[in-house]
């Protein structure tokens, strides 16, 4: 018998993840798995246990750097209804993990909740934006979450809230498996004026990154007291190129894939980069992507 028999409309096998990264890279992962119910997420973890399958957790894939010869393993995506749903109950709102950010971040402004505008231009998914802490100059997602419902590798749902749960320079203290969804305290503010912050967000945003292209955002974490972009700058490599991944003009901290890139052209240039900015400034860059290989 199939190890996921009776599960086979959420399973599809040998997938190829390029189709679900920001970089439009990846290999096959051996199982893609979108449960539609808990009830189903659990049993995909119980199932996957049983058979020793590694679980990958993808959200949007805007911060993943997948191998060229994929994975060996199950990626499991929470993208359906119920885990998309986003409620609103006045300054409070529950967002589940594979709803959109960006739609979630627009609907706030529009209903004058502020809180979260500071992820303007942040792609991905809710789910991704705890895990990584996204956010950045002007603000972050942790400082808006309260509480977070979470799923074990045992399959065991439990919350976690403020103060035991922290948030830090994209990274928190979770290290269940699974985020499910979560609560956010916003305040009231007049729409037009948080519009306004997002817009500014968006010229800043558009004038600094390379958008339109491929890319994963950046790259490497900012060391203490200085900026990933600026010392890969320094160094002279805008512009570097391996293979079909080059270093973008417009900021030094974002690799773009260009349209015969593989991932391993990605990695390499990575590497180039680590080794002369340590070479240069004796800085150790540490990866803001994650890399799955
Ligand atoms: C153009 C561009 C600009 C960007 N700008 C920024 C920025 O300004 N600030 C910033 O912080 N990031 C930025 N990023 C990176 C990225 O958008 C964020 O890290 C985002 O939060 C990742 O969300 P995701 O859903 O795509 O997660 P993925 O990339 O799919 O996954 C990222 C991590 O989250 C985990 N994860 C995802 N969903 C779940 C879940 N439900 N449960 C448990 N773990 C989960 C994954 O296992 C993985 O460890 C940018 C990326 C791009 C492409």
């Amino acid at each position: 018998m199939s190890i996921f028999s009776g599960l086979e409309q959420i399973v599809e096998t040998h997938y190829q993840l390029a189709r679900r990264t920001w970089y439009g890279l990846g290999g096959p992962a051996d199982y893609f798995i979108r449960p539609k119910t808990i009830e189903q997420l659990r049993e995909i973890v119980d199932r996957c246990n049983e058979n020793g399958i590694r679980i990958y957790v993808m959200g949007f894939g805007s911060n993943l750097l997948i191998g060229d010869d994929g994975l060996r393993g199950a990626v499991i995506k929470l993208e359906a209804e119920q885990f998309a749903q986003i409620k609103y109950e006045d300054q409070e709102v529950t967002a589940w993990a594979g709803a959109e950010l960006s739609k979630l971040v627009l609907t706030c402004v529009e209903k004058g909740l502020s809180g979260i505008e500071a992820l303007t231009g942040i792609p991905g998914s809710v789910g991704g934006a705890v895990k990584m802490n996204a956010g950045g100059n002007f603000g972050d997602f942790g400082s808006a979450v309260e509480t977070v419902t979470l799923m074990d590798s045992g399959g065991v749902v439990f919350e976690k809230s403020k103060p035991e749960l922290e948030f830090d320079y994209r990274k928190t203290n979770i290290t269940a498996k699974f985020v499910l969804n979560a609560r956010l305290k916003l305040n009231t503010a007049d729409p037009e004026q948080i519009m306004r912050t997002v817009k500014e967000i968006w010229i800043y945003k558009k004038n600094n990154q390379p958008l339109n292209t491929k890319n994963s955002g950046c790259i490497f974490k900012n060391p203490p007291g200085a900026s990933a972009g600026a010392l890969i700058d320094r160094a002279g490599l805008k512009g570097l190129k391996i293979g079909g991944a080059i270093v973008s003009d417009k900021h030094a901290n974002f690799i773009i894939a260009e349209k015969s890139c593989r991932s391993r052209d990605v990695m390499r240039l990575i590497e180039a980069i680590k080794q002369r900015v340590k070479e240069q400034f004796d800085t150790e860059l540490e990866l803001e992507i994650e890399i799955w290989d």
